[in-house]
């Protein structure tokens, strides 16, 4: 039995088929999130990993516990909740992205809702908190993450009214007029209820939480929090830095609070002291030694704002002929799981918006957009964005944005002068100072700002990127791990003070 619990949609490793038996490997994945609640186990803590698992006979009997990585974390194991590969397909890769992702991103119009698909996601969360209900010790505490899992809290306080839940929301969390468009968002908000305490991002996120749960229960905040003077409060769509902490439902406290995700820096540092990267850098170097590059990074989303961005660079160019030939815009664009279908009209109207600008500004030896529609190792990302004079992030809305910071990272510890031109709707806007923040929704502003960008004197380009990076290399992975599990451990303190 463990003490400490963490309830992920992923495993911790990687599993891979090689000659007709299961390999693990570490996860090659830079998202720190995971090596950071990994760290937690590193002393010899003992815990359990739930997380799910598609099972193929032909690979031998299913496991239902596996351990992690002895060398590292001894007494740590996955505990797998056997799931088939229909019921991914249908809690992961469509419902929750069809139903879900849209409307938490203010796109709710574009959200199908299927009551078939709402049981199955039932279903898998039910599986998910018999599995952690079964592995938490008396009074442990168990961290459930995101929005794929919103129903495990409910679930597993039924099963386990001694333990303290903890719960991570990864994405944005809208505000209760696009909330309160769910079908099930009662149960979804009485689930979360049953948490002891609930992270977002951003104040602003955790505003809208209390507005929601607002319409669904009686509620009454006992502690407004006051300034937490990391947040922007004003100049940006979602800065607010003053937010509830507490908040009480039926005469049970839940802790609220902001803790946006940071970068493991180290990580970041030993990429760039590779010598292939130094290498890579260095061709970079020379190849765009004649134009200014303006980088875009990002997953295949409409939230991402990828359209817009096409469209406000082809009018940066209209607006602007002395560019033509002087600046390069080199976009990432990860593509989407097969299975996810609302992404494939995107994927051809962007490609077809690459090709009209492209097809009209292109001069013999330039492309004004290079477009990889394929995800890069992050070695390869790392050199891009040290290399970068502009990076371009312009989500529509996005709970934080990682690259944002990441661009920051690998430019400070190169002594660059990038300028980060970020949209106001990320969650990190709210947290970079010195960024250049943009309004996607507004085309016209949008090449406005990235022409300022391009036009930026070099002092001051060091100096916002010196505001951005002091936040950054502060409020790092450990940081946010460490402040998030203290914040659970006071709310158990006093659960266990009041029994
Ligand atoms: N990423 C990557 N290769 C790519 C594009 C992105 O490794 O080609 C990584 C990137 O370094 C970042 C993550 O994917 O850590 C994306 O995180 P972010 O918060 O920006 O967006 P999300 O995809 O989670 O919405």
């Amino acid at each position: 039995k463990s003490d400490l619990v963490i309830v992920y949609h992923r495993l911790p490793y990687e599993e891979v088929a090689e000659n007709g038996t299961l390999v693990r490997r570490r996860p090659t994945s830079p998202n720190g999130i995971i090596p950071t609640l990994l760290s937690f186990f590193a002393d010899g803590k003992a815990g359990s990993w739930v997380a799910w698992s598609v099972h193929d006979p032909a690979l031998g009997a299913f496991e239902t516990h596996t351990e992690v990585d002895t060398s590292r974390y001894a007494r740590l194991r996955a505990a797998r909740v056997q799931l088939t590969k229909d019921d991914v397909d249908i809690f992961y890769k469509r419902f929750s992205k069809e139903a879900f992702w849209p409307t938490l991103h203010t796109f709710w119009e574009r959200a199908t809702f299927r009551e078939d698909h709402w049981q199955v996601f039932l279903k898998v969360n039910r599986l998910f908190a018999e599995r952690t209900a079964a592995e938490a010790s008396e009074n442990a505490v168990v961290w459930v993450h995101d929005y794929n899992l919103w129903m495990v809290p409910a679930f597993l306080r039924e099963l386990r009214p001694d333990l303290t839940i903890a719960f991570f929301h990864h994405t944005y969390f809208p505000s209760a007029d696009v909330f309160n468009v769910l079908p099930w968002r009662r149960e979804i908000v009485g689930s979360l209820l049953q948490c002891d305490y609930i992270g977002f991002h951003i104040p602003r996120q955790a505003e809208n939480f209390v507005d929601v749960a607002r319409g669904v229960t009686p509620l009454e905040v006992v502690d407004r929090g006051g300034c937490a003077p990391r947040f922007l409060t004003y100049g940006c769509a979602v800065g607010l830095d003053e937010m509830t902490t507490t908040i009480r439902v039926n005469d049970r406290e839940i802790g609220l609070g902001a803790h946006p995700v940071g970068l493991d820096l180290g990580r970041v540092s030993e990429v760039l002291k590779q010598q292939h990267v130094q290498k890579r850098m260095e061709d970079l170097r020379n190849e765009l030694s004649n134009t200014r590059l303006v980088l875009s990074v990002e997953r295949l989303d409409y939230t991402k704002g990828i359209l817009e961005k096409l469209e406000a660079f082809g009018r940066l160019l209209e607006d602007h002929p002395e560019l033509v030939g002087k600046v390069t815009l080199m976009t990432v664009c990860v593509p989407a799981a097969r299975e996810m279908t609302i992404y494939r009209q995107l994927q051809t109207d962007i490609e077809q918006a690459v090709g009209r600008i492209n097809g009209q500004y292109a001069r013999v030896g330039w492309t004004p957009i290079q477009f990889f529609f394929r995800g890069f190792p992050f070695e390869e990302l790392v050199a891009w964005y040290a290399m970068a004079d502009v990076m371009w992030i312009t989500p529509l809305r996005d709970g934080l944005n990682l690259v944002a910071k990441e661009y920051v990272a690998a430019q400070g510890m190169t002594d660059g002068r990038g300028v980060l031109v970020l949209s106001e709707f990320a969650g990190a806007a709210a947290e970079l100072r010195g960024a250049l923040l943009t309004n996607p929704h507004d085309p016209v502003e949008m090449a406005r700002t990235c022409y300022l960008a391009l036009a930026m004197q070099k002092d001051e380009a060091k100096d916002r990127l010196q505001k951005g990076y002091e936040v950054v290399s502060h409020y790092d992975i450990e940081l946010w791990g460490r402040e998030f599990l203290e914040a659970v451990g006071e709310c158990r303190k006093k659960r266990l003070a009041s029994q």
